[in-house]
């Protein structure tokens, strides 16, 4: 078996993927005629040009605009299973999704709303043979305090097991992670895990932030954290997972050309590390593009890549008999 049919053939594990980012340019050109919703273009075309990143801010606009598309319950429903058919196509049997109430309550049909919407069709996705998928409930943190304050409380009340963590997405220039420390430490006590993006469009010290501060069990991104020595270390004797996205690192202009892309150093300095799309279709990518560049491009051995996808399981925050069981189908089910 060549290399491309081993990644296209594995069961796969996907931790940093955004629900709301796996619209495509066609669910959402649907989704805005079928509710009325002016778009700031006004062909599909024109649409998916507008999926071509220059800057986080322009990412940002067009994000908000997808959310206002959101009219009714069935518009999450659309969404989830879309997001499903992909995951039968790239083999994805587990997944992490990052997906943000507050948007939703700022911009559509109210925050818990959409996240009723949203666990009761992924419930029923897993009822029915998956793929598995858990929640974490995303701070924007460009929403400041009164979006901490929002998710927070949402969580305190929630008591769905799908919702197993608490993130923070948004842009992170002029945001410390810190300041959400608070959010954080009440969602902890809550009984929710910590997760939170670092290290992207910021350098190595919002990454200590999010370790020390937020105490956050995996970092999305992370990558810039070969910016500093004593942040490398900070990882690696937490034991703490770094969720890299590599397509959306270019697409952003984290770095300018994929052979400066940190991969392989963080593989070197043994930090645990997973693959993923984080938006795949604002990032033309998916997650057997994302291996196969890693493979092709980034020089990453299969071996490493199989390791890098079971971290997906040894990471994940589902509950310990299910990642257990997963583990088994994984390794029964391994390309050989
Ligand atoms: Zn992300």
């Amino acid at each position: 078996m060549n290399a491309l049919e081993f990644i296209r053939k594995m069961p796969k594990a996907e931790l940093h993927l955004h629900l709301e980012g796996t619209v495509s340019p066609q669910t959402l050109w649907k989704m805005a005629r079928k509710n009325h919703v002016p778009l700031p273009v006004g062909t599909l075309k024109e649409l998916s040009a507008l999926y071509e990143f220059e800057s986080f801010d322009k990412f940002l606009k067009l994000w908000q605009a997808m959310c206002r598309c959101f009219k009714t319950e069935a518009d999450y429903a659309f969404m989830v299973e879309n997001f499903a058919k992909t995951c039968a196509r790239q083999n994805i049997r587990y997944a992490e999704l990052h997906f943000t109430p507050f948007n939703h309550e700022k911009f559509a049909i109210g925050g818990k709303r959409a996240l009723n919407a949203v666990t009761k069709k992924l419930e029923s996705l897993e009822k029915r043979g998956g793929p598995v998928t858990r929640l974490i409930i995303d701070i924007p943190a460009e929403g400041g305090k009164k979006a901490g304050e929002y998710t927070t409380r949402l969580l305190e009340a929630e008591k769905n097991p799908l919702i197993v963590a608490i993130g923070l997405g948004g842009p992170e220039a002029g945001f410390p992670r810190k300041d959400f420390a608070e959010y954080f430490r009440r969602a902890r006590e809550a009984g929710y895990f910590c997760v939170a993006h670092a290290g992207e469009t910021e350098g190595a010290h919002h990454v200590q932030e999010a370790v020390l501060d937020l105490k956050a069990r995996r970092i999305q991104h992370g990558v810039r954290a070969v910016e500093s020595k004593k942040v490398l270390d900070l990882l690696k004797t937490h034991n703490i997972c770094c969720d890299v996205a590599v397509t959306s690192n270019l697409c952003l202009k984290v770095f300018k050309k994929i052979e400066q892309h940190p991969l392989k150093r963080l593989l070197k300095a043994q930090i645990p590390l997973t693959l993923n799309t984080d938006d795949p279709p604002f990032f033309n990518t998916d997650i057997e593009r994302e291996y196969e560049r890693a493979y092709l491009e980034l020089g990453i051995t299969l071996k490493d890549l199989w390791e890098m996808n079971l971290n997906g399981l040894r990471f994940g925050l589902a509950e310990t008999a299910l990642r257990r069981s997963l583990m088994e189908e994984f390794k029964e089910n391994a390309p050989a």
